[in-house]
């Protein structure tokens, strides 16, 4: 009778541990996800900030006729998704930017 109880008391604590352990690992690794989160979220940021060499950031919207050298103010006012484009396609159909392209840099034809 008193062997029974111990052996229950043994199994009590063994569950209590094994929770114990789980509990650790779980936060641990959630820990680790949103690490992992946050660096690719930093990685996209950048990527769509800065535009690659010989490529142009745009607003996808209809209305918008401008091309943009980084994420400026007046790419900042987009509404719809931003995205790059090569710098040849887009000065066919749109204008640069007066905040990426001030006039007194332009090259002058
Ligand atoms: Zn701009």
């Amino acid at each position: 009778m008193n062997s029974q109880h111990l052996k229950n008391t043994r199994r009590l604590l063994l569950i209590a541990l094994v929770m114990v352990c789980f509990a650790a690992f779980g936060s641990q690794a959630q820990a680790q996800s949103k690490k992992k989160f946050k660096q690719k979220t930093k990685a996209k940021t950048t990527a769509v900030t800065t535009a690659k060499p010989g490529q142009v950031l745009i607003c996808t919207s209809k209305t918008t006729k401008t091309y943009h050298k980084k994420k400026c103010a007046g790419l900042a006012r987009c509404k719809t998704k931003t995205s790059s484009l090569a710098l040849a396609v887009a000065s066919k159909t749109r204008k640069p930017c007066k905040i990426c392209y001030p006039k007194g840099k332009a090259k002058k034809k």
